[in-house]
């Protein structure tokens, strides 16, 4: 097993996409109430008395859509200057990054990984739920500002949904070829909506490189991630490419991560809801922060026997949590 040290912080679970695949349009979603997410100093105070003394030093931003979260520049610079920090990365939809971008890194965001599942404005609209102005080119101006101010790695994630926006990803790949752009092809799980997996299904990472290895070559890539993406690179790209392959492979055993949600829950594993602490609520009721710490110890002493229970439930449809509440 990995040494666990990798937590992803929803910061909230609003988003101001409504992405066919995650939380579509008209779905009935609970939302958290203001009063019950965390507030700025209990995620501090979590991240410093609790987190980082039982070894996770590593954490990234999501949600819903983290670029919501009031008082986020100040979150992160709280985040990223206590000492044990080695890693604070982001996951945002990029709609509002352009205007942030700077100061997100100022605050000393490094990392940023921006959804994008077409380059089609049209396509995106349909995948994004959009039915206004097209909100295509403010996303793309939000990468373009994310690699202005120097994000890197910049990273795209693009979801892949057959007969949708799997004809682009020749396009998609190619995005790599003259810029340091690393393109993160995910399968799609379903997580959210399982009417439209039920109806278009998924496609597989292999079939995607052998697609791109058609047109170009890939090779193996020296260059490792910290997570669960295989690296391929198109022979002379500046940028990789990566598949996220949780539906075809299943690397419960190299999991490095737990999850905690915008209003507290620790949760060890993505796909069941073993072992889950109510941080928020411990912390609210007086319970010590060594105490806090206690139970996170023994969690992560039981991990490798949560992971791989239930890993059917995220891969064949009988899911009840969509990606945004959970924390993406
Ligand atoms: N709002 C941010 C964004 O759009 O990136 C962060 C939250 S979003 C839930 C995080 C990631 O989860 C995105 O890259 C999204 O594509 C992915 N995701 C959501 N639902 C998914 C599903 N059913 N299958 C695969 N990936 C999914």
């Amino acid at each position: 097993m990995n040494k666990v040290d990798y937590l992803r912080i929803s910061l909230i679970d609003r988003c101001n996409f409504r992405c066919q695949y995650c939380m579509p349009e008209g779905a009935e979603i609970d939302y958290i109430l203001k009063q019950n997410l965390l507030t700025n100093n209990e995620l501090l105070t979590l991240l410093k008395e609790v987190f980082i003394p039982v070894g996770f030093t590593r954490f990234r931003l999501t949600g819903g859509e983290p670029l919501l979260r009031p008082g986020l520049v100040d979150l992160v610079e709280n985040i990223s200057s206590f000492p044990e920090t080695k890693d604070l990365s982001m996951t945002t939809n990029g709609f509002l990054l352009a205007d942030m971008a700077k100061d997100l890194y100022q605050a000393g965001l490094r990392r940023i990984n921006i959804s994008l599942d077409s380059l089609d404005s049209d396509t995106f609209n349909l995948i994004i739920g959009n039915r206004g102005r097209s909100r295509w080119q403010l996303v793309w101006n939000g990468i373009q500002a994310a690699y202005e101010v120097d994000f890197d790695p910049l990273k795209l994630n693009v979801v892949v949904i057959p007969g949708v926006n799997d004809h682009e990803i020749l396009d998609l790949a190619a995005l790599t070829i003259d810029r340091n752009w690393h393109v993160r092809f995910i399968e799609f799980m379903p997580i959210g909506n399982d009417k439209l997996f039920d109806d278009r299904g998924w496609i597989s990472s292999e079939e995607l490189r052998q697609r791109i290895r058609k047109k170009w070559g890939l090779t193996e890539s020296f260059v490792r991630g910290n997570g669960p993406a295989d690296i391929f690179q198109i022979p002379g790209a500046k940028g990789t490419l990566g598949f996220i392959s949780q539906m075809s492979e299943c690397f419960c055993e190299r999991c490095n991560r737990m999850r905690l949600s915008a209003d507290g829950w620790l949760r060890p594993c993505l796909l069941n809801e073993m072992g889950q602490i109510d941080l928020k609520n411990g912390l609210r009721n007086g319970v010590s922060v060594e105490e806090l710490r206690r139970q996170i110890e023994y969690l992560l002493g039981i991990k490798p026997e949560i992971n791989f229970k239930q890993r059917e439930s995220g891969t064949t449809g009988i899911y009840s949590r969509t990606m945004s509440q959970i924390g993406g």
